[in-house]
């Protein structure tokens, strides 16, 4: 068994409000195996450190692995391009209906590769790909049914990150049952059977791997066939994922043809549960919140994509109030940079109710890191302690941005920019701020102009 001995100069420990100077973690085969502080309780450093020559030194704040569990990575491609006229969120989705007819599983697998290495040096170790992109343009399968997926978590293993596949089954284009056309039609496997026969097959190469399910939204699974969903989740104990109710007019539209909110026809068709994640959930009613919370079903909030779209400010404080566990994403990345997403859940908060002060450091910590591990089914990581898997993600504190910040302060003064190095199972991924495989902006300007063009 070979070990490494990391000296984080700081560590954020679990159940610590605040980070603990001069911490010795050892891990060995990709776990942490022994998590020691070193200083006394005066602060001053106890008699082991000057025996620690060996160890490899982690200048600035290390915290756990941060967990990206919404994404599109197709979107990376629309960031900037879409700014031009007025336009919502429906002209947005026809500019990325443009790139996603442009890929096929080369250039799918380019694009991520880039976008994945782009999240792990901002210090993400596990992504959540809610991934629709499945067939031909013309919605014939690939010889291969699965070949995208498996672009998807081959461009992952690249980048040196984890990732949940939530394969997404994507039906129709309307709450009231129309047919996906020319765009969409790559999207859909005709009924949720055959999107449950084509996940089955899919067995992902490698330990860095997982597959879950989503069902895209309220639009895109006729109510009858949600149950064949959540059902194929449900006996496998894997994480289902749904967009829910991020437009009013989706709300508008499942009132009109259910008598019923998203929220409520989800729950009454078995799809809410302890796996489940409800990505966004920014309209909902008090009834809604309380479902949601009777159910255990947690909520994955995306504020800066929500705040690109215009999408509006879901409740995140009602929210936690009631028992959600909370997780974040950078969903369209227009944005990606977790600390912006978890200061965002407080800032969006004050600028709602003009107050401040409504979520403490490691509760925006948790959302960050082990609550989207958990909404990722990865429930041994996220956590800095003996036997959690050994991802540490370390914060300059002398940038620009973060000198003279203390170490509680992170979630309100650091951005992606400042993340130093990541080991992700123990793996050394970046290291002095530079992924040690990908040129990240020289992939990414590859890849985008392949699909944009
Ligand atoms: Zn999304």
């Amino acid at each position: 068994m070979t070990g490494t001995r990391w000296l984080a100069e700081y560590a954020w420990l679990p159940d610590h409000a605040e980070p603990t100077p001069d911490v010795l973690i050892e891990t060995a085969d990709g776990r942490i195996t022994a998590v020691t502080p070193l200083a006394g309780d005066d602060g001053a450093p106890t008699a082991g450190v000057e025996v620690l020559a060996d160890a490899e030194r982690l200048p600035g704040l290390t915290l756990p692995g941060l967990a990206n569990a919404h994404s599109h990575a197709f979107h990376r491609a629309l960031r900037g391009r879409t700014h031009g006229g007025r336009g919502d969120f429906w002209t947005w989705r026809d500019r990325m209906y443009a790139v996603a007819a442009r890929l096929d599983p080369d250039s799918y697998l380019a694009l991520a590769r880039a976008v994945y290495a782009e999240m792990a040096l901002a210090g993400i170790t596990c992504v959540g790909e809610f991934h629709y992109l499945h067939h031909n343009p013309d919605g014939t399968p690939y010889a291969d049914p699965n070949a995208m997926g498996e672009a998807l978590v081959e461009a992952a293993a690249h980048a040196g990150i984890r990732i949940t596949l939530l394969d997404t089954c994507y039906l129709t284009a309307t709450v009231d049952g129309q047919p996906l056309t020319e765009p969409q039609r790559r999207f859909g496997d005709g009924d949720a059977l055959r999107w449950a026969e084509r996940v089955a097959a899919f067995t992902p190469a490698g330990d860095h791997a997982r597959v879950g399910a989503a069902i895209h939204s309220v639009r895109a699974v006729p109510a009858g066939q949600l149950a064949t969903v959540a059902n194929w989740a449900d006996r496998r104990g894997a994480p289902l994922h749904v967009h829910l109710s991020e437009q009013p007019a989706e709300n508008d539209a499942c009132r009109a043809v259910h008598g019923r909110t998203p929220t409520r026809l989800l729950a009454d068709h078995g799809a809410l549960g302890p796996h489940t994640t409800a990505v966004h959930a920014t309209h909902l009613t008090s009834g809604d919140l309380t479902l949601l919370g009777d159910a255990g079903t947690g909520v994955c909030l995306c504020p800066t994509t929500e705040r690109d779209l215009a999408d509006g400010i879901g409740p995140a404080r009602r929210m936690a109030d009631v028992g959600l566990p909370l997780s974040l994403g950078s969903d369209s990345h227009a944005v990606v940079d977790l600390f912006e997403e978890a200061r965002a859940v407080e800032l969006d908060e004050r600028l709602r109710t003009r107050r401040r002060g409504h979520f403490g450091a490691a509760e925006l910590r948790d959302a960050a890191t082990v609550g989207g591990h958990a909404a990722l089914g990865w429930r041994d990581a996220g956590r800095i302690a003996v036997g959690a898997r050994a991802d540490l993600v370390t914060v300059r504190l002398d940038s620009p941005r973060t000198a003279g910040v203390p170490p509680v302060g992170v979630w309100f003064a650091a951005g992606a920019a400042d993340v130093a190095q990541v080991v992700v199972d123990g793996r050394t991924v970046v290291r002095d701020g530079r992924h040690l495989t990908v040129d990240v902006p020289a992939e990414l300007t590859a890849a985008i102009e392949e699909v944009t063009r």
